[in-house]
């Protein structure tokens, strides 16, 4: 380097500059990192999801802000890397957040800490998942009963069975057929399964009729018009046969003996 070069915003000599400046020099007069004064986060007060790019995720996060939620409206200087970002929540009222955080920033081979402020408006709207399943809503039921002969089953022993068998089913149906099941309930005659999404139902009840040599029968009711289109619900009732049922539920729980007296 010819010597009498200086850094024009220092003075200092013998350090590598860029345009005149050295990189601490520089690294201190451009934005490593810009935050826009205001956010909006949409989140599910339910499960805590957030809506991004069009869709809910993350569901089961806890409400506070964190980075990822921050992160992605962050703009940073083409020559800087994140290495760290933290925030802390200063203030909170209920719908606006304040937050203060530092990204570490590394710049031409110099890191240093970025001080940043934000206001982050938290939108709650319920999810897709949380309000169908608040809402008592769903598209289709899964029937599980016993064969349709004789009466000579008890119920309960026929709804343990069932029960039974329901939880194989699910052990063995694909993350999102479970994820599509809404809520379950307990009749005399068996066990009816709620489901969202009429196409995994399907899945459960073809897993079921293979699986468990069931008979299968599919029926459809229109329940109302939505969107100039007309809306089904449809059920799968499932009948299973007694060794099916003996097979998966195994013997009957034994009945609570007397104590032995001595
Ligand atoms: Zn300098
Ligand atoms: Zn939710």
């Amino acid at each position: 380097m010819p010597t009498g070069e200086f850094c024009v915003v220092c003075g200092r000599t013998g350090v590598p500059l860029t345009e005149g400046v050295c990189d601490a020099c520089a690294a201190a007069r451009v934005a490593l990192v810009r935050a826009p004064k205001q956010v909006e986060i949409v989140l599910c007060p339910q499960c805590g999801a957030r809506w991004s790019r069009g869709h809910w995720e993350r569901a089961g996060l806890s409400s506070v802000l964190s980075s990822e939620d921050l992160a992605p409206f962050l703009e940073f200087h083409p020559e800087a890397g994140v290495r760290t970002l933290h925030w802390e929540e200063t203030a909170r009222s209920r719908s606006l957040r304040e937050l203060r955080g530092t990204a570490r920033v590394r710049f031409r081979g110099i890191e240093r800490d970025v001080p940043l402020a934000l206001t982050a408006r938290v939108v709650a709207r319920t999810c897709t998942d949380c309000g169908r399943r608040s809402g008592r809503y769903y598209t289709a039921r899964l029937q599980l009963r016993g064969e349709a002969a004789p009466r000579t089953r008890r119920p309960k022993e026929l709804r343990r069975q069932l029960g039974a068998l329901w939880d194989r089913l699910r052990e063995e149906s694909r993350a999102d057929w479970r994820q599509a099941v809404a809520w379950r309930e307990e009749l005399p005659e068996g066990l009816d399964v709620f489901f969202t999404d009429t196409l995994a139902a399907r899945a459960v009840a073809r897993l079921a009729k293979q699986r468990f040599a069931a008979g299968l029968v599919e029926s459809a009711s229109l329940v109302g018009r939505k969107n100039g289109q007309d809306v089904y619900r449809v059920t799968f009732c499932l009948r299973f046969p007694a060794a099916s049922l003996a097979e998966v539920a195994g013997p009957p729980p034994a009945p609570a003996e007397a104590p032995i007296e001595r």
